[in-house]
């Protein structure tokens, strides 16, 4: 049986479409390894949302081709963000067999069939971003080890912010058919899997290329509540949302249903309105605000996690102190922070005033401790105001539980050894808080 190593760096949809291939490859008769030196099959999914990431892509190809080097049986096959933006680049590192655009992914496999049995000569599949017209299905039924299934529902983004290189990477905006992923919805409860994660580059834009809108589900809200009416306790989180797509109807159905997980990660990229008009965002600090404080007086016990880039161009020390006070006077649970990241043919690469690194590091530094702080806060609260916790357990030590609550807070339980799996979705009443995380025993 031949074996396949996947790499995947970056996002939620990055990850749900290995755990795709991956699905599609153990149908077809091969084996996943985790052995890297034993596999036939090295496949990397890369990433270029930073220079690290590109970085990153490199030396896994670079390592990849290393291995062919001693065993030229084995087979690379290179997809994702960075081949896709950084081609001839990843070519110049060596001789890969397969390099293979981003909305191309489920052809892998056979593919992977035909380099293996057929001998083939090195392919290419190199579509350009732009021209990429379709959603390209790759379903797939089983997430491995992980106990959250991922659920792509769309791909692609137009919004061109002034940092952001994706778009030239994932495309124009592009939806999957609801009835697609209710189907695999519904084949993943059957599998016992009760949490799933909606994932897409830019998911509030669900359904905007449909262009009869008489679908079941035409937008994202529509989706949601589809995907609650499935029968099967299950539980739906939403991954990153941007600002000002959060309709009425959106904020309704995540706010008034319970399956909907209180967890909201949402980008801000800064709390300077200046900032946030040269990264070219779609909103000011105003209706950020003003959509945290309607979630939360819906549903009190929301977690928010927001992303913010420290070190855009032109980001003085006055307007980082404009983001800093932002988001202290914010009900948030933690930040996701990064560190602006130059990248080839974006509008923000061009800009002056570029911030000295380590300049940037020290923001960073600073908003990292913000957000430990906000944690502590939050598990806290959770106790305090009696919240019940659901719990997808991840693992065990003895007959100490440990996973991460609907809240996306990480919790410990005891209970008898039998009576719990991983896997398991477990009702849990809150202890006591224990620095970031919760104690806690079963409901
Ligand atoms: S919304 Fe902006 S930051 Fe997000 S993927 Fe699109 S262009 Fe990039």
């Amino acid at each position: 049986m031949k074996k396949v190593f996947i790499e995947t760096l970056g996002c939620k949809v990055n990850q749900y479409e290995s755990a795709a291939i991956l699905d599609l490859l153990i149908k077809k008769g091969f084996a996943s390894t985790n052995q890297i030196d034993e596999a036939d099959v090295l496949i990397l999914n890369s990433c270029t949302v930073t220079n690290r990431t590109d970085y990153k892509s490199r030396n896994v190809i670079r390592h990849f081709l290393k291995l062919k080097e001693a065993d030229p049986n084995k087979i690379v096959i290179v997809s994702g963000c960075y081949v896709q933006r950084e081609k001839a680049q990843a070519e110049e590192l060596g001789n890969i067999d397969a390099i293979i655009d981003n909305n191309n992914k489920s052809a892998i496999p056979e593919l992977v069939e035909k380099l293996l049995l057929h001998n083939a000569e090195p392919i290419e599949s190199c579509q350009q971003a732009q021209d990429f017209i379709y959603f390209d299905e790759l379903p797939s039924s089983s997430m491995g080890e992980k106990s959250r299934a991922f659920i792509k529902i769309q791909d692609g983004c137009n919004f061109y912010c002034s940092y952001c290189a994706i778009p030239y990477a994932r495309g124009n905006p592009r939806s999957r058919m609801p009835e697609s992923i209710i189907a695999q919805v519904e084949e993943m409860i059957k599998k016992g899997y009760h949490e799933f994660v909606l994932a897409g580059i830019n998911q509030g834009l669900y359904g905007i290329d449909f262009s009869e809108r008489n679908t079941i589900a035409n937008n994202l809200a529509e989706l949601i509540q589809v995907i609650c009416d499935i029968p099967g306790y299950k539980k739906i989180r939403l991954s990153s949302v941007e600002p000002q797509l959060f309709t009425e109807d959106l904020i309704k159905v995540i706010c008034e249903n319970e399956q909907v997980c209180p967890h909201f990660h949402i980008p801000l990229q800064s709390g300077s309105d200046s900032i946030l008009q040269a990264m070219r965002r779609k909103y000011d600090t105003r209706l950020f605000s003003n959509l945290v404080q309607e979630i939360i007086s819906k549903r009190a016990d929301a977690a928010f996690g927001f992303d913010v880039i420290v070190g855009f161009p032109g980001e003085t020390n006055e307007l980082f102190a404009e983001t800093l006070h932002f988001l202290k006077s914010l009900p948030l649970t933690y930040l996701h922070v990064f560190i602006y990241s130059k990248r080839r043919s974006t509008v923000a690469a061009k800009l002056p005033n570029q911030v000295h690194g380590n300049t940037a590091k020290e923001r960073s530094q600073a908003l990292i401790s913000l957000s430990h702080e906000k944690i502590i806060q939050y598990a806290k609260k959770l106790v305090d105001i009696k919240a019940p916790l659901l719990c997808i357990v991840e693992g065990s030590e003895n007959d100490v539980y440990y996973g991460m609550t609907d809240h996306f807070v990480r919790v410990q339980f005891k209970a008898d050894r039998e009576a719990v799996n991983k896997g398991d979705l477990v009702k849990l009443k809150a202890i006591k808080a224990d620095g970031e995380q919760i104690i806690a025993e079963i409901w």
